[in-house]
């Protein structure tokens, strides 16, 4: 027999082919400039130049990598000013930065759930929610999406410890999540709600502070958010904010907190840099979310089907896998970089252009993105099976 352990990967990318489902990668410096509705930049902070010196002057300060685990080495005094800031900011008693978002939210699951316990999921929950509850070894439940009624039967008569997990704005639809209802829920049940505002940071509630602080929910007992510090802070990271006890829990049991090297101080620096601009222009979040609403309106008018925003997503439907494909690279060839989403990404199975609102987009910028979006949309007799 002759020596091929990876011929199965060629069988899997063939069939990849042939459903229209291969992804490829873009090194952005091969493109021309492109009007960007793709990015998580929602702020348009990333190349801010307060937000880049900061960056720049805590690599200087402080190396270009934090030299070891949080525990050991890892932690410098710029990574717990930025605890501080964020505990503050969001309006939670304590927070620890990890080096991602995916890593925060695995760390929540699995140091606040575990064997006999119990999570209540929403379906349209993010991948490193879905992980997270498959490593932390706890029974769970997926709860139909956005259903409060739902979470509440599936904690039945469970009498372990409990847990309600949900994206405060869903990644591929741009939805919001009942979180009052959800906190209602989760206190009848005692159960802790875990949100993911990797979404609604800087975009949601007074001048930013996210969806809990827009719901009155931000510090509460049983309450404990995630956050990414890679789409509205335009820079890299995550971090995890509750209670002080919840907070050294992690610190002691976490493993993506304890096992892996510290953010590098670039990152850290970025971050608080963007929070000091999103606290002296706190308008910078509405006007996401205004960007958002007339890209929905604008669409929507020229005929296409959208998602009504909660935030700075917006999603528009493509009658196929292919057709969206084809869509996103006509937008592309046009001048404008747009997200696609297709089977598996989607739980549903409904392809989409996912567009992302900028506070930084001009009149002009909006005008000129619809335009192009409505002159090559699929026609309705493209519509392949989805
Ligand atoms: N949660 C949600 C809802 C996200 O959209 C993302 C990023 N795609 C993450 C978590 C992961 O964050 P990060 O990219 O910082 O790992």
């Amino acid at each position: 027999m002759s020596f091929a352990p990876f011929d199965w990967i060629d069988a899997e990318a063939r069939r990849r082919a042939a459903a229209g489902l291969v992804r490829t990668l873009r090194p952005r410096d091969a493109e021309p400039e492109l009007l960007d509705l793709a990015s998580n930049d929602y702020l348009g902070l990333t190349r801010h130049p307060e937000v880049t010196a900061a960056s720049a002057a805590a690599a200087h300060r402080w190396g270009a990598g934090a030299t070891g685990s949080r525990l050991v080495t890892g932690s410098t005094a710029l990574h717990a000013e930025l605890e501080r800031e964020l505990a503050a900011f969001c309006g939670f008693e304590a927070a620890l930065v990890l080096s991602s978002g995916y890593a925060a939210n695995l760390a929540a699951l699995t140091a606040l759930s575990g064997r006999g316990s119990l999570i209540v999921s929403d379906a349209g929950n993010h991948a490193s929610i879905v992980d997270g509850c498959r490593l932390s070894r706890a029974e769970t439940a997926v709860a139909p999406h956005a259903d409060p009624d739902a979470v509440a039967k599936a904690f039945g008569a469970h009498d372990g410890r409990s847990l309600a997990v949900t994206d405060s704005v869903f990644s591929v639809d741009g939805d919001a999540a009942p979180l009052p209802a959800l906190a209602e829920v989760c206190r009848s049940a005692n159960a802790a709600l875990l949100v993911d505002d990797a979404h609604g940071l800087g975009v949601l509630g007074d001048g930013g502070r996210g969806a809990l602080a827009a719901a009155g929910l931000a510090g509460g007992d049983g309450v404990v958010a995630t956050l990414t510090l890679s789409k509205s802070l335009g820079s890299q990271g995550g971090a995890v904010l509750g209670p002080a006890r919840v907070i050294d829990h992690l610190v002691n049991t976490a493993r993506t907190f304890i096992f892996d090297t510290g953010l590098a101080p670039a990152a850290v620096g970025g971050a608080l840099g963007a929070l000091g601009v999103l606290r002296r222009e706190p308008e910078r979040a509405a006007r996401a979310r205004e960007v958002a609403t007339a890209l929905y309106t604008r669409l929507t008018a020229a005929g296409l089907e959208a998602v009504r925003p909660d935030a700075a997503v917006v999603s528009v439907r493509a009658p196929s896998a292919d057709a969206a494909v084809r869509w996103a690279a006509d937008c592309r060839t046009a001048g404008m970089a747009v997200g696609c989403f297709r089977p598996p990404s989607v739980p549903d199975g409904i392809s989409r252009l996912r567009l992302t609102a900028r506070a930084d987009l001009t009149e002009e910028q909006i005008t000129a993105a619809v335009a192009m979006i409505a002159a090559t949309a699929p026609r309705q007799t493209d519509a392949d099976v989805s």
